[in-house]
């Protein structure tokens, strides 16, 4: 049986240890960003791929992009964007910022996901959304404020999992993955809205 002074001592080295272990996450901590002055505001949301800021989701000849797998479709919880041409012929491909906001996580997170980045966008009303960048080959921008269609990585294919595309989410508040990487499917779909109806509303 362990003595009662050895057990806290114990536990005192599992809590310093559980805590380092936490704060050397890549993760930015949104709480010290937040805190800066002045705020910056997400007044309008664009595409996060292709030359120009809209694009249409369907594949046609309006633009060379297209979303393979819709918000909702299979339980999608976001939208798969390709080039037309399909394959791997997006690899590589820019990815920018829907909005201007903040990184407020940049990782790779793991199988099935390969390198994310998440942006916090306060919106001129007051409440926040969270755009997440999915499967990208480089996160270019891992911290730190970003505007609107900057360059914050490139399109990959988690690490070989998948054909390269952008796996593309949007979160509201009420999202109880708030700033973190889900599994991408859900039949439970609270927090998270359908990215391309938000951008066309919030262009
Ligand atoms: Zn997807």
């Amino acid at each position: 049986m362990i003595k009662k002074p050895l057990f806290l001592i114990l536990l005192l080295l599992s809590c310093i240890f559980l805590s380092c272990s936490k704060s050397s996450k890549q993760n930015t901590s949104e709480t010290q960003s937040e805190s800066e002055k002045p705020k910056i505001i997400a007044k309008s949301f664009a595409y996060p791929i292709g030359e120009k800021e809209f694009i249409t989701e369907a594949k046609d000849k309006k633009d060379k992009w297209y979303n393979a797998q819709d918000f909702g479709e299979n339980r999608h919880l976001g939208e798969d964007w390709n080039i037309n041409s399909g394959g791997n012929t997006d690899c590589g491909e820019p990815v920018f910022a829907a909005a201007d906001g903040i990184v407020t996580y940049a990782d790779d997170a793991g199988t099935g996901w390969g390198n994310v980045i998440i942006i916090t966008h306060n919106l001129p009303n007051g409440e926040k959304v969270q755009t997440l960048y999915g499967h990208l080959e480089k996160i270019l921008k891992s911290s730190g404020e970003v505007k609107k269609r900057e360059k914050i990585g490139t399109i990959g294919n988690a690490d070989g999992k998948y054909l390269c595309h952008l796996h593309f989410e949007l979160r509201d508040e009420s999202c109880l993955l708030w700033n973190k990487v889900f599994i991408g499917y859900s039949p439970v779909r609270k927090g998270w809205l359908d990215p391309s109806d938000f951008i066309d509303k919030n262009s």
